[in-house]
Order: structure tokens, then sequence, then C-alpha cells
């Protein structure tokens, strides 16, 4: 969802204050990460013209991710609870790397697209690789035993075997 800036912008120290409801249904990072939001907050957004068309943008939301387990590809629930604020001048974004990022979700110089302001912090706050638990075993590399629920028969030396097995069995999750 989108907010209008026009009236916070026309005049400096004007502020607004918004709920706004979240239409991102997905996360995506890199090569081919690909999560499901399965919950999510609306979110609390408080939007203050300092001046000049220099805003400060500061909001609150929650989420929940679908992940998998980085050994046992069991899926995680991962919940992140993301506060942010920044400033961003509208009309001359800075070189800062923060400024600039917030300045490509205002579309048209009066648009704030919070969908892309909220996965922006998603990209920030969500860890590389989660775990179902800190001991987690993994899969059996040969036969794709999950480890966690018991040991399999399979002859541990075949190193070739095992990592193609791995990959097919990895690429096929990816897919879905
Ligand atoms: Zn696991
Ligand atoms: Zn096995």
């Amino acid at each position: 969802m989108r907010i209008d800036l026009t009236d916070v912008l026309s005049q400096d120290g004007n502020t607004q204050e918004e709920s706004v409801t979240l239409d991102l249904t997905h996360f995506r990072r890199g090569r081919g990460e690909h999560y499901k939001l399965t919950e999510r907050s609306p979110v609390q957004v408080s939007i203050r013209h300092e001046k000049d068309q220099v805003l400060t943008i500061k909001g609150q939301c929650r989420v929940s991710l679908q992940m998998a387990c980085a050994r046992c590809l069991t899926p995680v629930r991962k919940d992140l609870e993301l506060t942010f604020e920044h400033q961003v001048d509208v009309l001359h974004p800075g070189e800062d790397e923060d400024e600039l990022e917030m300045s490509l979700c205002i579309q048209d110089g009066k648009m704030l697209d919070v969908d892309q302001l909220v996965h922006n912090e998603i990209l920030i706050n969500l860890p590389i690789r989660v775990l179902c638990k800190e001991d987690c075993k993994g899969i059996c590399p040969v036969c794709g035993q999950n480890l966690n629920e018991g040991a399999c028969s399979c002859d541990q030396g075949q190193a070739d075997l095992r990592t193609a097995a791995f990959q097919e069995i990895f690429s096929k999750f990816k897919e879905v």
C-alpha cells in the first residue's frame, strides 16, 4: 500500500500518522531465495516534514516469514519485529546508501511505497540462515533421511553421491 505525501510535503513542520495494511505477501533475496509472509501486522508509520522537503519517516510492524532449516529443510517460522527511522530529502536525496534506498520507496516525489519500505527492512533484519534447533543433525546426504528422526543405514563413504543427492533435494525444495 502507498501513502500520499502531498499534504505533509505542502508545508514545513507538517506531520502525518498512518496505520497501513501491507500488500506484501512474499520476500525475495538474492539468488532465488523466496519466502512467504505468513503473518503481518499493520504498519504504523509516522512522517514529519522537517523543512525544505526533508522528511523523517518512522515506523514499526511485525512480520512472520516461513523459512527452512539450513541443515534439514524443515519449515521454520521466523518472526521479525521491525522498527525503523529514516531521513530523506525527497527532491535531492544524498549519496548516503540509507537515504538512497529510502528515496527509491518514494514514487513521483509524493507516493510512499510502504511495501517496498518494509521489504527493505526485512532485507536488513533477516538472518542469512536459520536452524530448526541448535543441534539439528541435518539430512543424510545419500538417502535424504532426516537424521533428527533417526539414523539411516547408508555407507557414509560415498562422497560424490552424497553431494549430488543433497543438491537434488535442495534444488527441488527451492522450486516450490
Ligand atoms: Zn533442521
Ligand atoms: Zn542415508
